[in-house]
């Protein structure tokens, strides 16, 4: 399949290894078809590539570029996105199984983080604070981290790929991205772009390849200031360790099991469309995924019903048709991983309401596909209820009281986000404030928007993507002071 695309590591400006004996192939999750073939970059890629963006770095240009500069660099980025967002879309739905709707829609999204971040570029000032001292400045200036290692996941390449790579720019960092070895095709699509744009050679550095070796030596190598991560829980934890080697600056994004509470009072069609849409997107392939739903019993019985229906008239299918709904997980190894996931609820108790295994439909044995699961009679101990199983996947549990529903909620190691869907204003506010997530959506599910921080808390992650928040990750904060009319202390 001719891709019409540099299959290659981006390093100082230019488009290496081609022709490297070491390969990946890359295939469509939906018929295991060969999309393409990129090279295996390792440790040695990684270095140069760390190389390339350490020296650009310290020499001094692209830092001290006018952050206006910077920003038009960012934006223009933003509109060859726009340009090529179809190709860009197809691209997306190739490599992940994702509905070519739903690429699309990523895509825009794509483009306006770009766009805020563009925008952002030259409204990141200091400040003069006030001095102790007569006839003296105080400043407070923002100055970039220095060299970037960006690591990210295959369930929204590009989107988690836009929300690191635009900030960095913006504030005048350098950088090495390592997508997902499973999914680089829309990332080194928006290298060529960037390139395009305007950005210069060593700025921003992609190496394609495996965790356990180019992610291993971004995150240990002492000339990386900064990892931005965005990945599972485990892996987090390792590369905390790693980047401890010279004390990297950290912002991990890491994995959710989100809770949903629907109380009574709710709107009832609109808590089950929304309860829907915030786990079988994607194939509940999502951090954010409402994959743990908490009902009022008095609705319980009808709720789970309701999703029944909806579930049961689901198109399970090729991406790239127009009345597909779900596309499939992303890999073999990953099917087989959601699939012990549910057995295991199985076997501790929990009922499947409808799924719980592959789909028969001979149309979809190629595909790595899994039906929509529900499972009720959950309880709060069960794996299935705690772990993120990142599948198609909804648990159902029930509660009473107010108090015994953020409870539940909170009873997680995770606190990416959550959801509460009630008629009742006052209610909804207690709850989202006792909700211990960094964010919560009340009569809503699954929205994010560039300029609204965006992380975890507890064992979600550490720092902020997005919004200002999202650009400070990129500055290290500098205090300049400056005696204007200085005297001798006298003291020795
Ligand atoms: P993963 O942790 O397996 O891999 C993520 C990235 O880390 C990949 O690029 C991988 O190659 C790399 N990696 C693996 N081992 C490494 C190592 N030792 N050192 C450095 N890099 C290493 O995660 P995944 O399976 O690709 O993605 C799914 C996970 O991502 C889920 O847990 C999901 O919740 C999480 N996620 C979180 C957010 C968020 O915003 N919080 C967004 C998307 C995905």
């Amino acid at each position: 399949m001719d891709l019409n695309l540099n299959l290659q590591h981006y390093i100082n400006g230019k488009w290496v290894g081609a022709n490297s004996e070491r390969t990946r192939t890359i295939i469509n999750p939906f018929n295991q078809e060969t999309i393409a073939v990129v090279p295996e970059g390792d440790e040695t890629e990684a270095k140069e590539a760390i190389a390339a963006a350490r020296e650009t770095f310290d020499n001094g240009e692209w830092p001290s570029t006018p952050a206006t500069e910077r920003g038009a660099i960012v934006t223009k980025i933003a509109e060859l996105i726009e340009r090529d967002k179809e190709e860009l879309a197809n691209l997306e739905s190739l490599d992940t199984g994702k509905t070519v709707e739903e690429s699309r829609g990523d895509m825009e999204d794509i483009a306006g983080v770009f766009r805020y971040y563009g925008e952002l570029a030259d409204k990141n000032g200091g400040e003069l604070i006030d001095s102790p001292v007569p006839n003296s400045i105080s400043k407070v200036v923002h100055e970039p981290v220095g060299v970037c290692g960006q690591i990210t996941p295959w369930n929204y390449p590009l989107l988690q790929a836009s929300w690191k790579l635009a900030p960095a720019l913006a504030t005048g960092n350098t950088l090495v991205m390592k997508p997902s070895e499973i999914t680089p095709l829309t990332t080194i699509k928006v290298f060529e772009l960037m390139e395009e744009a305007g950005v210069p050679a060593g700025v921003a550095n992609l190496v394609l390849g495996a965790g356990a070796t180019v992610g291993n030596e971004l995150s240990s190598s002492h000339d990386v200031d900064l990892i931005s991560f965005t990945g599972g829980i485990e892996t987090g934890k390792k590369i905390m360790q790693t980047a401890s080697t010279n004390v990297k600056k950290l912002a991990l994004e890491l994995g959710g099991k989100n809770p949903n509470v629907i109380f009574a009072d709710a709107d009832f069609e609109l808590a089950v469309d929304q309860a829907l849409n915030g786990v079988f997107f994607h194939a509940g392939q999502i951090c954010s995924a409402g994959t743990r739903l908490i009902v009022e019993e008095s609705i319980h019985d009808e709720f789970v019903q309701a999703l029944v229906e909806r579930v049961k008239n689901f198109k399970l299918g090729n991406g790239f048709d127009e009345d597909t709904q779900m596309g499939p997980l992303i890999s073999a190894e990953h099917l087989e991983k959601v699939e012990k996931y549910v057995q295991a609820g199985i076997e501790e108790g929990a009922t499947v309401a409808i799924g719980g295994k592959r789909p028969e439909d001979p149309e979809l044995q190629n595909g790595f596909f899994f039906l929509p699961t529900i499972f009720k009679d959950c309880t709060t101990d069960m794996s299935v209820v705690q772990d993120e199983g990142f599948g198609p996947v909804i648990t159902v549990e029930k509660f009473t009281k107010e108090e015994e529903a953020v409870k539940l909620a909170n009873d997680s190691i995770y606190g990416l986000a959550g959801g509460v869907f009630t008629n009742d204003i006052a209610k909804a506010e207690r709850c989202a404030a006792k909700m211990r997530m960094g964010t919560v959506w009340i009569n809503e599910f699954n929205l994010y928007f560039p300029h609204a921080p965006w992380g975890g808390f507890k064992q979600s992650g550490i720092g902020r993507e997005l919004g200002k928040l999202g650009i400070e990750e990129y500055t290290e904060t500098k205090h300049i002071f400056q005696n204007l009319k200085p005297e001798p202390i006298n003291w020795f």
